[in-house]
């Protein structure tokens, strides 16, 4: 993080933290650094390439951003979803910024699949417990993997982690 970025950190906020985490190297789902994110795979992994995209500024809604970063944000976001797309081949993407429970900007890239009986709902709708399915290590890895080789040609200022 740059100096200007991390004055805008919020103690408070679980995001911030996370990327404090990720800033210091001690995160162990991080994919790659964008220009205005971080991109994690996120822990429901019911859903195979599921991945959280973390504003680098600390900020409660879209439009609290410059202009200027926000649209770099959304530019980032695309490339993670044809990333996304590209790898794990599903039948739709979910995007999803919500901030309810961590008020700082992130969005939730969700593939669907069409073996999922729940395919019609919002993902939230599945009980956690369900949602939160880790991948076995070998199988993490290839995916992060996989998605970083996508990220190099999607997003060539992406530095991969
Ligand atoms: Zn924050």
């Amino acid at each position: 993080m740059t100096s200007e970025q991390h004055a805008a950190a919020d103690d408070r906020c679980g995001i911030c933290a996370m990327i404090a985490r990720l800033s210091a190297g001690e995160f162990p789902d991080a994919i790659a650094e964008l220009p205005r994110s971080w991109l994690i795979l996120g822990d429901a992994q019911l859903y195979r390439g599921y991945c959280v995209i973390l504003a680098k500024r600390h900020a409660r809604e879209m439009h609290a951003l410059p202009r200027g970063e926000a649209h770099e944000l959304l530019d980032e976001l695309m490339a993670v979803g044809k990333a996304i797309e590209r790898v794990a081949k599903p039948l739709k993407l979910n995007y999803e910024c919500l901030g309810n429970q961590e008020p700082h900007v992130h969005w939730h890239v969700f593939p669907r699949y069409s073996d999922d009986q729940m395919r019609l709902e919002p993902v939230w709708t599945r009980p956690a417990a369900e949602r939160r399915r880790p991948l076995p290590d070998d199988e993490r890895q290839a995916l992060i993997a996989a998605l970083q080789a996508e990220l190099r040609t999607l997003l060539p200022a992406a530095r991969l982690i």
